[in-house]
């Protein structure tokens, strides 16, 4: 039998649609917006679609949004003090820098500079550490969409065996985390995989829940996991043909999984979702204060 879709953009849209009366009421209460400030540096046209996409998000669900839009051979020292101005502005309540920046610039120079209060990509080191202890303010967007579908696709999490394939600091080595925190939603035994892992396949086929953020197309095949498996698939790869794929086979996988997310439509808009769920969480801890 033919594995169930999990719907990113359905779960994606019910959220949004949460988050508008979540943000009426904060207004409504407590006289607060949540404004979210994005930093993008040079033309890169990817980059411009995403901080488009980013403002209409939250356009729809009644943050505000700013943007600052820099040449690409804007100096270091430059940013570094609009990140200051922002880390100081009473209206930004998250700061997003969109990623990649020019050569010239040092990432994470500029991921350190955010407040760790208004790092609403949960990239500054305090929030990699608190999510590393179990006392996360602000999980990064991608895995943190991830364990939401898991978790409103009525996937078992706990003490389920989960394979992670990639090992980067924003997808693998974070959903790793996530998971196997002692708390609800998580609670899974994990395996992370990379390209030095040997016999990959022994591993996959362990899965109760894969989760592939590889960048390679097909990289994982039917014949590699096994019979009733969730699959995750965060890879988004251009073809030659100029479609969009992911990293998993899915015509010859979801003949096998019982549940598997499309590219795109799946992890996708869940990431721009946890994005304004980061937002709206900012602002509340921010007035606190
Ligand atoms: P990345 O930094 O390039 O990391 C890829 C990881 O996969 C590395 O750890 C690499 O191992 C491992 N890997 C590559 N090929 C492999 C193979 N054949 N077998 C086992 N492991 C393999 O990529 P990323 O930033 O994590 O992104 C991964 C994918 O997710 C990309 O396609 C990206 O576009 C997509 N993505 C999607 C979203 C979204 O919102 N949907 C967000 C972020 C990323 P080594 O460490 O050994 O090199």
């Amino acid at each position: 039998m033919a594995a169930k879709i999990i719907d990113g953009k359905a779960v994606a849209q019910q959220m949004q649609e949460e988050f508008k009366s979540e943000v009426r009421q904060l207004q409504e209460k407590e006289g607060i917006t949540p404004g979210l400030t994005v930093v993008l540096v040079g033309e890169d046209p990817a980059s411009q679609v995403y901080v488009k996409n980013k403002g209409l998000a939250c356009q729809k669900v009644g943050i505000q949004s700013f943007e600052h839009r820099l040449p690409a051979d804007t100096p270091e020292d430059e940013l570094l003090k609009l990140v200051d101005r922002l880390n100081g502005d009473d209206r930004t309540h998250g700061i997003l820098v969109q990623l990649p920046l020019p050569k010239h610039i040092n990432e994470a120079k500029i991921l350190n500079a955010i407040r760790p209060d208004k790092d609403v990509d949960g990239f500054h080191p305090v929030n990699v550490g608190k999510l590393m202890i179990g006392e996360a303010d602000f999980l990064p967007c991608t895995p943190a969409g991830i364990q939401e579908l898991l978790i409103r696709s009525g996937t078992q999490i706990e003490g389920a065996d989960v394979v992670v394939v990639g090992r980067s600091n924003i997808v693998g080595k974070p959903i790793a985390m996530i998971l196997c925190q002692k708390a609800s939603g998580a609670n899974a035994t994990v395996t992370i995989t990379h390209t030095r892992t040997r016999n990959m396949a022994e591993h996959t086929r362990r899965a109760d829940i894969l989760i592939v953020a590889a960048g390679r197309p097909k990289a994982i095949t039917a014949d590699m996991v096994k019979s009733g498996v969730t699959v995750i698939d965060v890879g988004v790869n251009r073809l030659p043909d100029k479609k969009l794929c992911g990293d998993v086979d899915f015509d010859g996988v979801k003949e096998v999984a019982s549940a598997i997310t499309p590219v795109p439509g799946g992890v996708g808009p869940m990431t721009i979702t946890m994005l304004l769920k980061n937002t709206i969480k900012a602002a509340r801890l921010l007035h606190k204060k």
